[in-house]
């Protein structure tokens, strides 16, 4: 049988996007390859679980625009699915004056971005949080929490009692366009389709590869490390609570996030992953250090950032150091405080020359469209992700 399309991957991406195409084609064959036994098992299942409003990214981007019309579906989606999801508010804290100056570009991003933030006084800020202390804050109300897996398992459940077919355990190991059809091999099948859509995570790189595309990035795995709080303080904050970041860096800091099953995560941090989808005690894979290490843009990117890099490994390391992080905001924080909570990995898309790609990136070519890089807050804008897919696949060869 000739599938009309085939997405590859069951995180949130592939999942939305293999929703919204039998939404728009409800007759249309769609077959759902992923190689775990579940869906969001890496970057959709391992967050902080934030629906992000849309602050800090530049005013126009594809991430901009999709990150507000996310929020609004997400909140949206969750209303009629029954899905729990609370409006918590975030507040970005400042805590010197390099950081309030830094506020006010940020609230300057935050109305480009059409937003309606409020800037705090430093009792005002008490009043909303009194376990946080800062010169002043940004209160942004659109900012919330939902359960990413529910929201993954839910798009699952829609697409199959739409007719849309899933497959787990199906790893592909390659793919071979043709000019009537492309074809998707796993160990054991071949399947035949019009189109593809790729929506690898961390593995997007080498499904490009896999296809022959000449590709001019690579992912490089940031680990975020995360603690939870003990359950005694899962009443501390209401809000989520973020500090100003350094515009010159790519992450937002460690921050302080109420988590929909109540309890409260610290992190994450960002450091160099020595295995991409590694959660482990060890998590060093040789194929992927070996890959990492060839790559140019690797020892580029890890140069840029050298200084900051040290920092959050020597953090990552030792406890007391991370904790020094959060305890600039929320000095009450103690180190028996801490308790551990499962790491994620992040799937970031690095140049050649070291550039981070900071915005999504689609590439295409006649029958597939692979999605290389979806950062966060590609957990936000899922939905509004598919759209964009679907919009494109749409003017697309059918047959
Ligand atoms: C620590 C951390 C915190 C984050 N916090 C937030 C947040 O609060 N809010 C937010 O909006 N975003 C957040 N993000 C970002 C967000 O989680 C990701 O951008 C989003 O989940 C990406 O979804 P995805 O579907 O592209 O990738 P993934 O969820 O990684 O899914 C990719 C899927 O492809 C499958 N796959 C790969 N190769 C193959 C193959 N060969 N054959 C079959 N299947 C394959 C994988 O098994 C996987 O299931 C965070 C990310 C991390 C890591």
């Amino acid at each position: 049988m000739k599938h009309d399309f085939i997405i590859i991957g069951a995180g949130i991406v592939g999942l939305a996007t293999a929703h919204e195409l039998k939404l728009r084609l409800p007759l249309s064959r769609i077959l759902l390859l992923e190689k775990e036994q579940a869906p969001a098992m890496h970057q959709s299942g391992r967050n902080s679980g934030v629906i992000h409003a849309g602050v800090y990214y530049e005013p126009g981007s594809l991430k901009a625009r999709l990150c507000k019309k996310g929020a609004r579906t997400t909140y949206a989606f969750c209303r009629e699915q029954g899905l729990p999801y609370r409006q918590t508010g975030k507040l970005i804290v400042a805590t010197n004056d390099l950081e309030l100056e830094r506020m006010q570009a940020l609230l300057s991003r935050c109305q480009a971005n059409g937003l309606d933030p409020e800037l705090l006084s430093p009792g005002q800020l008490r009043d909303l949080e009194p376990a946080i202390a800062g010169l002043g804050a940004i209160l942004v109300r659109e900012s919330g929490i939902a359960d990413y897996p529910a929201i993954c398992d839910a798009l699952l459940d829609q697409f199959r009692n739409s007719g849309g077919t899933a497959r787990f355990g199906a790893e592909v190991t390659g793919i071979t366009e043709h000019p009537d059809e492309i074809q998707v091999h796993t160990g054991v099948d071949t399947f035949r389709s019009a189109q593809i859509v790729v929506c690898g995570g961390l593995l997007a790189d080498r499904l490009a590869q896999m296809q022959g595309l000449n590709i001019d990035f690579r992912i490089i795995p940031y680990r975020g490390e995360y603690y939870r709080l003990r359950p005694e303080l899962n009443d501390l904050i209401q809000h989520l609570i973020y500090p100003v970041p350094d515009p010159a860096l790519p992450f937002l800091g460690v921050h302080l996030t109420p988590m929909i099953e109540g309890s409260i995560t610290v992190g994450p941090n960002a450091v160099l992953g020595w295995k991409r989808e590694g959660y482990g005690k060890i998590n060093f894979s040789a194929r992927d250090a070996a890959g990492m290490l060839a790559y140019p843009g690797f020892w580029k990117v890890s140069a840029r950032y050298l200084r900051q890099g040290i920092r959050e490994a020597w953090n990552s390391l030792r406890k007391p150091a991370y904790l020094a992080e959060v305890r600039k905001y929320c000095p009450q924080i103690r180190l028996s405080d801490l308790e551990p909570h499962p790491a994620g990995i992040r799937a970031q898309a690095v140049l050649r020359d070291g550039t981070m790609i900071h915005d999504f990136l689609i590439k295409e070519t006649p029958r597939s469209l692979h999605v290389c890089n979806a950062p966060s807050p590609a957990a936000t804008s899922a939905i509004p992700i598919g759209w964009h897919i679907c919009d494109i696949l749409l003017q697309k060869p059918t047959e």
